[in-house]
């Protein structure tokens, strides 16, 4: 066997490539992954004026996206970094609701988009997921909550005092707020523990305490065997008679082009770079629902509502993003809505980020504001719109030879709306909580990108089958959040891993 050949390649190392990668090294396989950043170092840095993802380099902007339309820069970079987001994210696990696998036309309208598995059928994988991630929570509170088929592996940590304020705020309202489902290190004493910092969402655990996949299911795939090449940015998949034959890509270190041979191509590189790369490699034109690749882009709407509160609204100076309340998950008495979304806690800012954000004296002066501020995040699921999309402008390339990826999206009315409601409910939590008024922050990035290379039972409407095979290409799978057909309205990343171990032990056994 030549050094260059595998049993199987992973394109990208987030959610979709890890648990993927997992299922495919324990099965015994010869598994090469490749990822576009590097490792993030940990240190002091990383919770310090420029620890927040975009003021680092593993905001890579060495592949420019253009953005027409939607999205908060016209330009925009990609999350790099080995584990993917996974080390700077929030650490929110939600399993999607039932319901969200039989979404109603209110939802679809006539996207024709239809999940070929029900929530029963990944109840397994996400128990398995839970239990890499250690994540940690509380059940038996919300009324949406699916069944499990075991209970999460660590309880909730203590909830700190402006948390627990807000949650008595919303049971006054009749509400019933639960602990956030979060990926951090409570109970295991042989790693660090969290100490509950006030930068964790968008910032690096520099102990290594938020249960990230570089942490959790990397390190210990290396062990088995996994061969991880980090800076090593994929530029073109290469088929033939109906298979993948070679992948192409460049080291950043020594910028040599390199190929790679293997039985089994998985594309994990995200709902923005994955199109991208099926578009650049000409492979539309191979799969009978090609034409969508790219389409149907979803990223959730967004906001975060703060409340301004007469004195320090943590008068802790701690971690409290800790609170769900998912009591209009399903509509609300009074609007039209069947499906709305959810509410969770959004702590107190860090003032660096708000310096960082508006530079010079104003950002200053805001920041000294910022200790009044406590919210909540308002996430409303978006449709389904053949409109939004992702292609390539092929007269634009960057260092590597990819062409361009340009974005256009633009929410629907009904997007909007449903965000209305659920902001105004989050304002008299705040209000009942002491708030004496409130600034709304939209949230324009893509940071939740779903749905570019969906799944479905049509290969005219959809470009991968129930295991996320690609059409038309017999050893191709995509398993990021691409594949989603809908994007529900709870935060994705446990329901990419979940698909992508059901998807990874489906190819293990083939
Ligand atoms: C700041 C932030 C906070 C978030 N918080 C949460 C949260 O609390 N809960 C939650 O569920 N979700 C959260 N998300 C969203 C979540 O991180 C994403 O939904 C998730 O990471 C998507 O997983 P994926 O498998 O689709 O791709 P990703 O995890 O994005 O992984 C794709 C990987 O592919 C690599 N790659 C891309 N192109 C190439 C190429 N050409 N060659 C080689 N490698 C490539 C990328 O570098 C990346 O490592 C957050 C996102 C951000 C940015
Ligand atoms: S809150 Fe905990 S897990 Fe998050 S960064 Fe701080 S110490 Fe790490």
């Amino acid at each position: 066997m030549s050094n260059n050949k595998y049993d199987a390649i992973v394109i990208g190392s987030g959610f979709g490539g890890s648990m993927t990668a997992y299922q495919l090294v324990r099965a015994g396989m010869r598994v090469l992954m490749l990822e576009r950043g590097d490792w993030v170092q940990r240190g002091p840095e990383n919770w310090g004026l420029r620890g927040s993802i975009d003021l680092t380099p593993h905001y890579d902007k060495s592949s420019p996206l253009r953005v027409v339309a939607g999205g908060n820069k016209k330009v925009m970079g990609l999350y790099s970094c080995v584990g993917g987001p996974s080390v700077f994210y929030g650490g929110v696990s939600f399993r999607f609701r039932e319901r969200d696998f039989e979404p109603e036309k209110e939802i679809t309208a006539g996207s024709g988009a239809e999940w070929p598995f029900r929530y029963r059928d990944l109840e397994p994988y996400y128990t398995a997921a839970e239990n890499l991630l250690n994540i940690s929570g509380e059940t038996g509170v919300d009324p949406t909550e699916p069944p499990r088929g075991a209970p999460l592996p660590q309880g909730p940590a203590p909830l700190a005092g402006i948390s627990r304020e807000v949650k008595s705020a919303a049971e006054q309202l009749g509400l019933r707020p639960f602990q956030l489902p979060l990926a951090i290190n409570y109970d295991d004493k042989n790693r660090n523990g969290c100490v509950q910092c006030t930068t964790c969402d968008t910032y690096a655990c520099a102990i290594s305490a938020k249960n990230d996949l570089s942490v959790m299911v990397l390190a210990g795939l290396i062990e088995r065997g996994l061969t991880l090449k980090a800076n090593t940015v994929v530029t073109r998949l290469h088929a033939e008679k109906g298979r993948i034959q070679t992948v192409e890509c460049i080291s950043r270190e020594t910028g040599e082009r390199l190929q790679f041979e293997s039985d089994v191509v998985v594309l994990a590189a995200g709902a923005l770079a994955s199109p991208q790369l099926l578009l650049a490699s000409g492979l539309q034109d191979l799969n009978p629902g090609g034409h969508v690749i790219g389409r149907y882009l979803m990223r959730h709407v967004n906001a975060i509502i703060f409340g301004i509160f007469p004195g320090q609204a943590d008068k802790e100076n701690r971690f409290h993003k800790q609170l769900a309340i998912l009591d209009y998950y399903f509509g609300h008495p009074g609007t039209p809505f069947g499906k709305l979304g959810s509410l969770q806690q959004m702590p107190t800012p860090p003032r660096g980020l708000v310096q960082n954000a508006v530079p010079g004296l104003l950002g200053k002066l805001l920041s000294q504001g910022v200790p009044l501020l406590t919210g909540l995040l308002a996430i409303a699921e978006d449709q389904p719109q053949y409109d939004n999309h992702l292609r390539i402008d092929p007269d634009q390339k960057d260092r590597f030879g990819l062409p361009q990826a340009v974005i256009s999206h633009h929410y629907s009315k009904r997007d909007l709306a449903a965000l209305d409601v659920l902001a105004g409910e989050a304002k008299k939590i705040l209000k009942k909580a002491g708030a004496l008024t409130h600034y709304v922050h939209h949230i324009r990035t893509f940071s939740h990108a779903v749905g570019t290379v969906r799944m479905g039972a049509d290969p005219a409407t959809s470009a991968l089958d129930e295991y996320c095979r690609f059409r038309g290409i017999d050893n191709l799978y995509v398993v990021d959040g691409s594949f989603m057909p809908t994007s529900a309205a709870l935060n994705p990343s446990l329901t990419i891993s979940a698909n992508a171990l059901r998807v990874g032990e489906k190819i293990a056994t083939n």
